[in-house]
């Protein structure tokens, strides 16, 4: 009994070892990593579920380190809000996000729009609004075709963030509330946010036909959206069932594996835009 116990403790101890070992390596690896041009991003179609319109591409980030390989954004994001390597990041993703849609302004899409998820963190930074401001001015974007993804969080309560969200929207950029359902939610700031849409979960999206519950869940959100006169995204859309199930609640748009993974631009424009047209 005495050996299995210790073998266990050892077992436990190696695991956390070894996590933070690699989290250590990620952060030591993450310094380097945009001046080693290591990130890539990559674009996932929004479709309208009406028209079966692409109205939209969201931005998601790929990061493939010569010593890591590719690591997962659910991994490497968190450490880099944790060191504030978001920061250069997310300047960096919104920069390389816009100007891929000024290509595809240039090759004909003039009205698609591009979605970036932006951290809690960056909108934090004082100088969030003033760098957002410089991108869309240095590109000369139509802000119309901009969507800023945002989380909720608990500093998102705070009057300054109420502001600084305004400020965004004053500018002409559309806010969309993402994973809704997920963390602190809370549905007191939904009339206080100057939203656009809101994305649902893909967590209750995927589990919808196996589960009453999420059904249900997918349902309200809707019927939350419409009330309150905001659009709604569904996301982790796998198949057809749900895609049709969706499109009967009423939801706007959705995205997911069905409709297509998220592909490097040069996949997005040889399977999407140019298939397409
Ligand atoms: P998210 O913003 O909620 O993005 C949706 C995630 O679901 C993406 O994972 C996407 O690839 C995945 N997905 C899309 N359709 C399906 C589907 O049908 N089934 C399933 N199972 N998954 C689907 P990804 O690309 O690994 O990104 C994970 C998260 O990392 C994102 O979640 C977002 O929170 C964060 N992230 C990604 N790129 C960025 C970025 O540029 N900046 C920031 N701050 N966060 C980012
Ligand atoms: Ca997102
Ligand atoms: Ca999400
Ligand atoms: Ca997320």
């Amino acid at each position: 009994v005495k050996e299995k116990g210790k073998n266990n403790y050892q077992l436990f101890n190696s695991d956390m070892q070894s996590n933070f070992y690699r989290k250590m390596m990620i952060e030591k690896q993450l310094r380097t990593a945009l001046d080693n041009e290591e990130f890539e991003l990559y674009y996932q179609p929004i479709i309208d579920l009406k028209t079966s319109d692409i109205i939209a591409m969201e931005s998601l980030l790929r990061w493939n380190n010569p010593i890591l390989g590719l690591v997962s954004p659910d991994e490497f994001i968190s450490i880099a809000e944790e060191t504030g390597m978001i920061l250069p990041i997310g300047k960096w993703v919104l920069n390389t996000a816009l100007k891929q849609n000024i290509q595809w302004q240039h090759e004909g899409y003039k009205s698609l729009k591009t979605s970036v998820n932006v951290s809690v963190r960056q909108l934090l930074d004082p100088n969030f609004v003033d760098d957002v401001k410089k991108v869309l001015d240095n590109l000369g974007i139509n802000a119309d075709l901009v969507v800023l993804e945002i989380t909720e969080s608990i500093a998102m309560y705070a009057d300054s963030m109420i502001a600084k969200l305004n400020t965004l929207k004053d500018l002409g950029i559309s806010l969309s509330m993402d994973d809704f359902g997920t963390g602190y939610s809370s549905l007191s700031y939904l009339n206080k946010y100057p939203l656009d849409s809101l994305k649902i979960d893909k967590s209750f999206v995927m589990g919808m036909n196996q589960d009453d519950e999420n059904n249900a869940i997918v349902k309200t959100i809707v019927a939350i959206a419409q009330q309150l006169d905001l659009s709604v995204i569904a996301e982790g859309v796998e198949g057809q069932e749900e895609a049709h199930v969706l499109n009967t609640m009423g939801c706007d748009f959705a995205q997911g594996y069905y409709f297509s993974r998220p592909l490097p631009a040069n996949e997005i424009k040889e399977k999407w835009l140019i298939a397409r047209d």
